[in-house]
């Protein structure tokens, strides 16, 4: 059975997920936001169940999306970075025209 670390209670319940990290970093690593009904304390505590385990899974899913947009925005900020500061090659001037 779970205990709050700030007071040993065992009166723990879960807590909302807020904000990026809790919604999508904590479920990779099986944890959960918990608080505690006597002192109110926040925590992280392991979390087992399928829902998590459904997180745990769509939080892989956005974050490999996001890291393939990010990829992508990269690539084109990175082609535009480059067509602007490399001018184009001018046509290399060769011997003249034969006759
Ligand atoms: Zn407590």
């Amino acid at each position: 059975m779970r205990s709050c670390p700030a007071c040993d209670s065992k009166q723990i319940t879960n807590s909302h997920r807020q904000g990026f990290w809790e919604i999508v970093c904590l479920p990779l690593m099986v944890r959960r936001p918990l608080r505690c009904c006597d002192c109110l304390y926040r925590f992280y505590g392991f979390s087992f169940d399928a829902g998590t385990r459904a997180r745990m899974r769509m939080s892989l899913l956005v974050l490999l999306a996001v890291m393939g947009l990010s990829w992508g925005i990269w690539k084109t900020i990175d082609a535009v970075i480059t067509g602007v500061t490399s001018p184009t090659p001018s046509k290399p001037r060769g011997p003249g025209r034969p006759r």
